[in-house]
């Protein structure tokens, strides 16, 4: 099928979309972001922590000059490790990174209410830390996107073992959720890293496979499912911080 035939604007039909999957599937990650590129020039981002898979998305795009941008959240939880590394892709890539801050008086109103951990005292807390800090400012990030990409993978977590290279992301407003990396093992990651001396957050050396607030984030054992380091006092099929949701609010 030729991209001319994937040209689409306005709203994401469910053929539309099964048709992209079909394409892009057996495809590689830079085909895909090469086609977002063409596709939503200027109105297509990628959503970075700075982790492993981040780091890839942001070599892939910046050594192909491709028309993707780059935004990232900071909660004001952070590991240091995680701005250092957002400081070496500055340097090494010379891109813009748009970085996106929590509402000022929700946080304040939060913190004072509740102090400054309530996220450990139950999941309701913990979801409206999340939502405070990670999720209102996705939405803002997002609002003027056609698309986004993310570094989801399928065999990071149960959450994620269905994801499509494609998905509708109705939360914000019915753009495109791509995921190139959906196909990709962690040995696929390390491996592009390796070959081409990307920048990484040196906590994954650490033991983290996955990192993200530092409050809520540990290292793993061996054998250990790559996320059970986050909010590792949850049920497994509930740790989803609310990015990477369905259309029905189900973690995925
Ligand atoms: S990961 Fe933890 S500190 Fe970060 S926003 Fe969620 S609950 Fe808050």
């Amino acid at each position: 099928m030729s991209t001319a035939a994937l040209n689409f604007s306005g709203t994401w039909s469910t053929a539309d979309l099964k048709a992209l999957n079909e394409r892009f599937e057996d495809a590689s990650a830079f085909e895909l972001l090469d086609w977002a590129s063409e596709e939503f020039s200027g109105d297509v981002v990628i959503a970075s922590s700075f982790g492993l898979e981040d780091v890839v998305l942001i070599d892939l795009v910046a050594r192909h000059e491709l028309e993707i941008d780059i935004f990232s959240l900071d909660t004001g939880r952070l590991h240091q490790e995680t701005y250092d590394v957002m400081g070496r892709i500055r340097e090494r890539y010379d891109r813009e990174i748009e970085v996106y801050f929590p509402d000022r008086e929700r946080v304040e109103e939060m913190v004072q209410q509740k102090g400054p951990n309530s996220f450990y005292r139950s999941r309701e807390n913990r979801l409206e830390c999340c939502y405070v800090r990670k999720i209102e400012p996705l939405g803002r990030a997002l609002s003027d996107r056609e698309a986004w990409v993310t570094g989801l993978r399928r065999d990071q977590n149960v959450t994620r073992k269905n994801t499509p290279k494609i998905e509708l992301d109705r939360g914000h407003g019915d753009i495109l959720k791509l995921n190139p990396l959906a196909d990709w093992s962690e040995d696929d990651i390390r491996q592009h890293i390796d070959e081409f001396d990307v920048p990484y957050n040196e906590l994954h050396d650490r033991g983290f496979p996955s990192i993200g607030c530092a409050p809520c984030t540990r290292p793993v054992e061996a054998g250990e499912d790559a996320r059970a380091g986050r909010w590792w006092w949850e049920a497994p099929e509930s740790k989803e911080c609310g990015l990477h949701t369905d259309d029905t609010g189900a973690a995925q």
